[in-house]
């Protein structure tokens, strides 16, 4: 198997059986993201400790691109500080519009380097970069849905 196939697989597992989906009743921090390009969307919740995310869950209809994303996301950025999520969000994005070359280490990036192929499809990167701008909505606490418009 190469690493092309291994990636599709990872996608393939997350969109079948999605990790961390749900709501946290005592989340405290929540926010909407939608993708009218696709109709993508996802309600992220998130429970801080300190500056820990201790809890993430995320709900919603998408793409499987879009799905496995959240999906992955949420077991990225659970147990990281918010500097680590934010430095995460950062690379994640670099790789799915610059290429895996730009990012500092592919290491840092875990099962995220699954979505290194998005980046040809241009339509594709604001499915998988969707679930990141919600978490980034709410942990800043806004309310308006975000969109990738
Ligand atoms: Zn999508």
């Amino acid at each position: 198997m190469d690493l092309q196939e291994l990636y599709q697989e990872l996608i393939l597992d997350h969109n079948r059986q999605p990790r961390n989906r749900g709501v946290l009743e005592c989340g405290g921090h929540e926010a909407d993201g939608y993708n009218p390009l696709c109709g993508d969307r996802v309600h992220v919740t998130v429970e801080l400790d300190g500056d820990v995310i201790k809890d993430i869950r995320f709900e919603g209809s998408g793409c499987a691109i879009s799905t496995a994303s959240a999906s992955i996301m949420s077991e990225a950025v659970k147990g990281k500080t918010l500097t680590e999520a934010k430095y995460l969000f950062e690379q994640f994005i670099t790789l799915v519009t610059e290429g895996p070359e730009a990012v500092d280490d592919p290491e840092d990036l875990g099962k995220l380097a699954a979505f290194a192929g998005v980046g040809k499809y241009p339509a594709r990167v604001k499915c998988a970069t969707l679930a990141w701008h919600t978490l980034t909505s709410a942990l800043k606490g806004e309310e308006d849905t975000v969109t990738t418009e």
